[in-house]
């Protein structure tokens, strides 16, 4: 993939989130696709695909590097489906995927971000948190009941516990980057109408049934408070070390293209390497070569 004139065409300002920016969700379109047509990016996500899977194998050989991808969205806006596809080349033994479901009772009786801490991806490493500590501050903050869970102290009950929750969560990605696990930040942006589209198809095709539950369509009922969450989100959140980028997913054909050409980008930008052997390994790699060819002899 020619990743200049690529990202150029996918018009990447207007999905990244500028640090310290009030982002109003109005502004980005979910049915936004570029020039593409549905064909030649599914030619181009293929290039990528293959592009990213020789950069993992580059990340897992330096052993420097771990890059965490994290998505959030909501229900039917397609996270599995980006996830599978994008990373279809990769190798799985350098990638693990984390669902993040309702706390347990054990994680409800630690802070917020334990588990996160212990589900990150070691050096090499490509790690996926399918939703996040993002959740934090948005189901938890649209739902009170969760949050009168948690068992805080008084001090921290009170509308100012999401601004502490930005800054907590700041630090804690500036952290992870500067210890070299790469933070990629992803929301895709699927519009109302469309949600309900794939609700509805999920209704109806026996194979999809299962994704589907009733309390999607409850949790689809509070959908303004939802993006009036997310707007916050996004407006305290992006970082220079960590910024959201906002996907347009009403079509899912770009949404993959967008996801895969982000990452690629930010491999590049890695400037990975193979390690390179010092002379006395060479001298062994030699000796083991000889006494492989002298086998039987
Ligand atoms: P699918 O696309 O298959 O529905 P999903 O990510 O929605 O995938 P579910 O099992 O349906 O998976 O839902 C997981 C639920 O867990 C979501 O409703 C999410 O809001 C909730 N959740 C995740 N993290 C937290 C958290 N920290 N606190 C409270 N709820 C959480
Ligand atoms: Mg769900």
């Amino acid at each position: 993939m020619d990743s200049k004139s690529f990202l150029a065409a996918l018009n990447p300002d207007s999905m990244v989130v500028k640090p310290s920016h009030r982002v109003r969700l109005k502004d980005f379109d979910p049915g936004f696709t570029g020039d593409f047509k549905k064909k030649e990016a599914k030619a181009l996500l293929q290039q990528g695909v293959e592009e990213l899977a020789r950069y993992q194998d580059m990340l897992y050989a330096q052993n420097t590097y771990a890059l965490l991808l994290i998505f959030q969205a909501m229900d039917a806006a397609g996270k599995d489906s980006t996830i599978k596809h994008v990373m279809s080349g990769i190798n799985p033994q350098g990638c693990q995927v984390y669902s993040f479901k309702q706390p347990s009772v054990e994680e409800l009786d630690h802070d917020y971000l334990w588990r996160s801490f212990k589900a990150l991806p070691e050096r090499g490493n490509i790690g996926i948190f399918n939703r996040s500590y993002y959740e934090e501050v948005l189901v938890v903050r649209v739902r009170p009941e969760l949050l009168a869970q948690q068992q805080l102290p008084l001090s921290t009950r009170g509308d100012h516990i999401w601004q502490q929750r930005f800054e907590e969560i700041n630090n804690f990605e500036k952290y992870l980057v500067s210890n070299g696990i790469v933070v990629m930040k992803f929301f895709l942006n699927v519009s109302k109408e469309e949600q309900k589209n794939r609700f509805l198809d999920r209704i109806d095709r026996p194979e999809k049934n299962w994704k589907f539950s009733v309390a999607d369509v409850k949790e689809r009922g509070r959908w303004d408070d939802y993006m009036a969450a997310y707007e916050d989100m996004f407006s305290h959140t992006s970082t220079p070390w960590a910024p959201w980028h906002i996907i347009p997913a009403d079509s899912k054909w770009f949404t993959r293209l967008a996801v895969a050409s982000f990452i690629h980008q930010k491999l590049k930008s890695l400037n990975l390497a193979y390690p390179v052997l010092e002379d006395n390994h060479l001298e062994r790699l030699r000796e083991a070569r000889v006494m492989l060819e002298r086998e039987g002899e």
